[in-house]
């Protein structure tokens, strides 16, 4: 065997790589990990999960403010927003985050850190900032960047990506934003809470398609409520800049034309994996329209060349990324074969109210053919959501035939962190009866996850059938009222 430089090689410092970087080095492996950007962390902690989340809250403490008598709170003039103070404070989120992910830290796990943009020489080295560097295995974990769409005159008009949007010395007087799928709806919801006018265009008739349309729908109408609007069903025609405003011309499905002009222009229409400049072709890696091809151990068309998180283009999110760089981990360090399922992936949207999902929603079952029943449960049922002022969506069941659970979703409040008790349930294939029996802590939010397993069971114990057998063995004597 030729004598590489390192036992694994990973390009990309963002979730995926670091993932892999720090279980290898830690395992003993002698590792190289590649960034092109000054610092590790990748979009999630500069451009994505970190400086979104931390907008959204500061969104919502402003929107709560703004409703303070709905809480019996005396009205109050707030002033506008300075988003040079918003920005600040996302600023110092990230930097403290960073910190987990400096360069230092991952040094003292064991791996050597380099900066800059590498491109393969063979299928065992890259070239990297004048000098060439081998490895037995490397890991292409580039991730991805803002799809940008090819209308007309949006490459003359100035336009905002994720990339931008959270750097902003000033909020948007207006803004209009192509796309409507988790991104979008997210900044669309936060930037309107904030003081913005937002406008959405979609093509589809539907926003966040992934998900059932009665859960999206009821996200929109939550958006809509607090000034948000939507053109669904609407395609661009083309943009212009005329200085201080963009116009975005639209076309409607009936063929009609509209004109919306704002400040800013936001594009959130998906995602590219970041393939550009590893010479890739060079060596026999194949590649789809969604990113690098692999099977389901991760390996490229390359078996030593594996490649993990949105660089893929299968599930973008931060934790399918660390999931894939465990996979990558097992396979090319501890050479255990180790694949993918992603049955049970969760993810969230953080518009408020949330929109959680693990398993099938409706969509995918009906996709599949599978035969399913859906239970509900409203959160204006939840006495703790009452209390909050909390009483938007609820959480969906869906069951197989014999009653197994194929899917949840939960649109509410912390949606998210009450998707957790799924994880767990649907990955230790727990029983609903189970679930419907545990003793949850009153009042919580949680305890919609118990009350929905227990209505498939109510209805059963309940049941005419159970009535009439208990009169018959102990004689009850049946209804003492109406
Ligand atoms: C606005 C926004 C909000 C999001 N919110 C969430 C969320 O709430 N939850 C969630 O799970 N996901 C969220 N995501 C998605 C999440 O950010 C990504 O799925 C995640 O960052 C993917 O990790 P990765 O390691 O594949 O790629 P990245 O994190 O993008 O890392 C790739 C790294 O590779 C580097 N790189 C690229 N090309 C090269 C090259 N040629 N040479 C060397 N280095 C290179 C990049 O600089 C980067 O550091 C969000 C995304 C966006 C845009």
């Amino acid at each position: 065997m030729p004598p590489y430089d390192y036992d694994i090689g990973i390009i990309g410092g963002g979730a995926a790589g670091l993932t892999v970087a720090s279980g290898a080095a830690q395992l003993g492996a002698k590792t190289l990990l590649i960034e092109k950007e000054k610092a590790l962390g990748g979009d999630c902690l500069h451009y994505g999960c970190v400086p979104s989340k931390t907008l959204i809250r500061t969104a919502q403490v402003y929107h709560l403010m703004k409703k303070s008598q709905a809480f019996g709170l005396p009205r109050f003039e707030i002033p506008p927003v300075d988003f040079r103070a918003v920005k600040k404070r996302i600023q110092s989120v990230i930097e403290t985050i960073q910190k987990h992910d400096s360069e230092e830290r991952f040094c003292s796990l064991g791996a050597k850190v380099e900066f800059g943009e590498p491109a393969f020489a063979d299928e065992h080295s890259v070239r990297l900032n004048g000098k060439k560097v081998s490895a037995k295995n490397w890991v292409i974990a580039t991730g991805s960047s803002p799809s940008i769409p090819a209308t007309q005159g949006l490459d003359q008009t100035p336009y905002l990506t994720n990339k931008e949007i959270f750097y902003l010395d000033q909020l948007p007087s207006s803004l209009v934003i192509l796309g409507a799928g988790p991104v979008a709806t997210e900044m669309a919801q936060a930037l309107c809470r904030l003081g913005t006018q937002v406008f959405v265009v979609q093509r589809s008739g539907q926003i966040l398609t992934k998900e059932d349309k009665d859960m999206a729908d009821e996200i929109m109408k939550v958006l809509i409520s607090e000034g948000v609007t939507f053109f669904l069903n609407t395609t661009v025609l083309h943009v212009k800049d005329w200085g201080s405003e963009k116009e975005i011309v639209l076309k409607d499905r009936e063929g009609e034309t509209i004109s919306v002009k704002a400040e800013q222009i936001l594009v959130a229409m998906g995602r590219d994996a970041n393939l550009k400049g590893l010479g890739l072709e060079r060596i026999g890696v194949e590649c789809n329209p969604k990113g690098i091809t692999v099977d389901d151990r991760l390996r490229t068309t390359q078996k030593h060349i594996y490649a993990a998180g949105d660089v893929t283009g299968a599930y973008q999110f931060t934790h399918a990324a660390g999931y894939e760089g465990g996979i990558v981990v097992s396979n090319a360090i501890f050479h255990l074969p180790r694949k993918t399922n992603y049955t049970f992936l969760p993810w969230c949207t953080y518009t408020d109210p949330e929109l959680a999902s693990i398993g099938m929603n409706e969509k995918r079952a009906r996709e599949t053919g599978v035969e399913y029943s859906v239970w509900t449960e409203p959160f204006k049922s939840n006495d703790r959501s009452l209390a909050e002022g909390e009483e938007a969506g609820k959480i969906k069941l869906l069951l197989d035939k014999s009653e197994k659970p194929l899917g949840v979703q939960v649109l509410g409040p912390q949606a998210g962190e009450l998707l957790s008790e799924w994880v767990a349930v649907l990955n230790a294939k727990v029983k609903l009866s189970t679930l419907a029996a545990a003793v949850h802590p009153y009042p919580t939010l949680g305890e919609i996850n118990k009350r929905v397993a227990g209505t498939l069971l109510s209805q059963k114990i309940f049941s005419e059938r159970v009535k009439k057998g208990l009169k018959f063995f102990f004689n009850l004597k049946g209804r003492a009222c109406g």
